[in-house]
């Protein structure tokens, strides 16, 4: 143990998605004024992200001897007896509720109370849920039916983060394009978006998470291909790129939807950048099912790529399914990798000598508009947006 001084007011450790990022934030203001409590905001979307959840709780233990220590977030909700059985463990909080200050006997913080750590890019969790049953995801299980953030609480949390200096604002959520459905009025993403950018005539970027392509409504392809406040960057929860497979995960898309989605944003907008999750191996995929998902990388020309080997979740139809042995799995993800390097690769040669809008972060570099990596100017203030005429391209990043 170092001769470090033990910490002792309030950590939050945050694992998985943009949403958990978002939401542990949140958590961190709520609980400011507490002392010895340690919260673990966990993932369970695979078998390896309840393994860094466990993981992350003993050395969270392991730093603070003294501390509560709470788990909440998706594996709290579907690994609950596991997790309430380790030793390391006081106490699970239900995912649902982790953002009620009555569960954790606190006076709701409002206002200046809500301390806002000055991000760059701040990401704003405006839905949670999902009505969907994709045969592979426990998400449903740890998060509960969709419900969307009303558009005022929406649009005060944008206001408080621009009022600290945010220069990008990124909308996320569970099911990001089934936002406004549950709402009285049953509006849409579109919508939402629409508000946000009347509202805030001074924010220059909007980004959003993942969509899932067959759900976006009309309005909102319109911003997304037309719309130069709406990032050229669109992330599509796709999943696999062969039509047996997308069924038997009961996705509610078409290999030729993607294809014609896409097609049709670049029309109005070339230098939209595509980016996707792909699960690798699957139960029931063969050699020429992987070689579809393999090929959709290319003519979908995707260059953000998240590949997740598939792993069978507890309750889930496809863990009922006949499996893939692991090393052929872990194959087949290496090699969808391999294929969104490589496409990857050729963009960002193509925006060598392409003029780039980018908005500086701490390190001296900054993300462009379609989500490039992108070095700025030596002295470039944090959270400046600058233009950049990169003339290299060097283990990834423009220069
Ligand atoms: S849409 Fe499917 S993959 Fe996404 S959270 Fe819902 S059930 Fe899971």
């Amino acid at each position: 143990m170092s001769g470090a001084p033990i910490a002792s007011g309030v950590e939050v450790h945050s694992l998985g998605c943009r949403l958990n990022l978002a939401e542990s934030e949140t958590l961190r203001a709520l609980l400011a004024g507490e002392r010895e409590l340690v919260v673990v905001n966990s993932c369970a979307v695979t078998a390896e992200a309840v393994r860094q959840t466990r993981q992350a709780i003993r050395r969270a233990r392991r730093a603070r001897p003294d501390a509560r220590l709470l788990v909440t977030g998706c594996a709290a909700e579907v690994e609950r007896t596991a997790l309430a059985a380790m030793p390391e463990v006081d106490g699970l909080v239900a995912n649902a509720r982790k953002l009620d200050p009555r569960v954790w006997n606190v006076a709701p913080a409002t206002g200046t109370a809500l301390t806002t750590p000055r991000h760059t890019r701040a990401f704003i969790a405006v839905q949670n849920g999902c009505d969907h049953a994709c045969t592979f995801c426990v998400i449903p299980q740890g998060r509960g039916p969709s419900r969307s953030a009303p558009v005022a609480e929406v649009l005060r949390e944008v206001e408080r983060h621009l009022a600290t200096g945010a220069a990008e604002i990124v909308l996320t959520g569970v099911d990001l394009t089934s936002w406004g459905h549950d709402l009285p009025n049953a509006s849409s993403l579109g919508a939402l978006v629409d508000a946000v950018l009347a509202a805030f005539p001074g924010l220059a970027r909007l980004r959003l998470s993942s969509l899932d392509g067959v759900e976006i409504d009309p309005l909102l392809f319109e911003l997304l291909a037309a719309e130069p406040r709406v990032m050229p960057h669109v992330h599509l929860s796709l999943q696999h790129g062969h039509d047996l497979i997308l069924k038997r995960m009961k996705r509610r898309h078409s290999r030729a939807d993607a294809l014609l989605l896409v097609e049709r944003l670049r029309t109005g907008r070339p230098e939209i950048a595509i980016g996707a999750d792909l699960i690798a191996g699957f139960p029931t995929e063969d050699d020429a099912m992987h070689e579809a998902n393999r090929a959709i990388i290319r003519e979908l020309s995707i260059v953000h790529g998240h590949v997740f080997p598939y792993s069978p979740r507890p309750g889930t139809p496809a863990a009922r399914m006949p499996q893939q042995d692991r090393p052929t799995i872990l194959r087949r993800a290496a090699e969808l990798r391999a294929e969104v390097s490589a496409v990857r690769g050729r963009w960002l040669a193509k925006l060598v000598g392409q003029p780039q809008r980018v908005l500086a972060e701490a390190d001296g570099a900054g993300y462009s508009e379609s989500f490039a990596r992108v070095a700025v100017p030596q002295g470039t203030a944090r959270g400046a947006i600058v233009s950049v005429m990169p003339q290299t391209l060097e283990a990834g990043l423009l220069a």
